[in-house]
């Protein structure tokens, strides 16, 4: 009975999804205060999805504004009042459907640069199915909802590692979707692969909403000790106190990141829609501009799409030179961190 009740509550929600409509979204009216991000913006990670179209195991009714659909037509409008260029699609599902659908909306919308997908690490058979991904050009990156495996090491099993691996040979990165617990693990796969460009999302989720900061901090920063490892700064507010954040909360962590991974290994995200939760997206691009207005020019334009541009090659003429030049590259050694890149697309 208690399923059935469950099934007529989603019903009712997907019934109220599909009223959903654009001008629900919160679009601001005038461009935003955003004063000192003079140069190309790039969103280096956001999300679009259908309720019920894939597998969703984060999904639920309970999560209010997120249990509807999510698609480029309602972010585009947010992102030209907010004069964001450009964004990193990621993926939401662990599936290739997904990610080909995913790829599709790429297609449709020139505002998305790059799609972080999704291939199975586990397979023995990765390289083919990387062969397919990437002869898509905007395929960029994979990610897999570690955070929703039981297994806290599940990234260092044997297979996977081979699978992340085979990553690095197509030049494909790979999106850290872990907490603290995980990180010693991420720091194995940063060491076992040196050569694949690693981005740990969302600072990984610190626990911004007790205060407490000592172990993540202590493991973040044995994790940035590995050059190719960058670091998001997206997603903060949805681990703050939904209703009652405020910029001072999520200061500490901010400064631990930037201290950690410098200027030049980290990236803006808006985690849009999940910071829905919290925050407008006008709303979270200013406060990120607020809380590093201490960054030089460079650094910032580095932040707000530059290492993004780098982290994810979103420049393929500037990528093919640097992989020509240097057939080691890697994350760390980013040949122009924090270039302005209006000119670069
Ligand atoms: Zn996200």
């Amino acid at each position: 009975m208690q399923i059935n009740n469950h099934r007529a509550k989603a019903t009712v929600l997907m019934r109220k999804a599909v009223k959903f409509s654009l001008h629900q979204y919160p679009v601001p009216k005038l461009r935003i205060r955003t004063r000192n991000l003079d140069f190309m913006i790039i969103d280096s990670h956001q999300h679009f999805w259908q309720v019920g179209r894939f597998e969703y195991p984060w999904m639920s009714p309970e999560l209010g504004v997120l249990y509807r659909d999510h698609l480029p037509a309602h972010l585009e409008p947010v992102l030209n009042q907010c004069g964001v260029a450009k964004t990193v699609l990621v993926q939401a599902s662990n599936s290739l459907a997904e990610t080909h659908w995913l790829l599709s909306l790429a297609e449709n919308y020139s505002f998305i640069a790059a799609v972080v997908g999704w291939v199975d690490l586990a397979d023995a058979g990765i390289e083919q199915e990387l062969e397919v991904m990437t002869a898509n050009p905007k395929f960029k990156g994979v990610r897999h909802l570690v955070e929703s495996e039981p297994a806290d090491d599940w990234l260092v099993q044997p297979k996977v590692l081979r699978g992340l691996g085979a990553l690095a040979g197509y030049g494909v990165s790979y999106d850290l979707l872990v907490h603290t617990h995980h990180l010693k693990h991420a720091r194995t796969v940063a060491e076992s692969c040196p050569d694949l460009r690693l981005v740990v999302d969302h600072m990984a989720k610190p626990p911004i909403k007790s205060g407490e900061i000592n172990e993540w901090a202590q493991e973040l920063k044995a994790l940035a000790a590995a050059p190719n490892v960058y670091c998001k700064l997206s997603g903060l507010v949805t681990e703050a106190n939904l209703t009652s954040w405020r910029l001072e909360d999520l200061r500490p962590y901010v400064e631990r990141a930037l201290e950690y991974f410098g200027p030049a290994r980290i990236m803006f995200g808006s985690d849009w829609p999940v910071c829905l939760l919290a925050a407008s997206y006008d709303q979270l691009l200013e406060s990120f501009d607020l809380l590093l207005v201490g960054l030089s020019e460079t650094e910032r334009s580095g932040v707000f799409g530059g290492n993004a541009t780098e982290f994810y090659r979103l420049h393929p003429a500037a990528t093919t030179v640097e992989h020509q030049a240097d057939g080691n590259h890697h994350a760390g050694q980013a040949a122009h961190p924090g270039t302005p890149v209006r000119s670069r697309f």
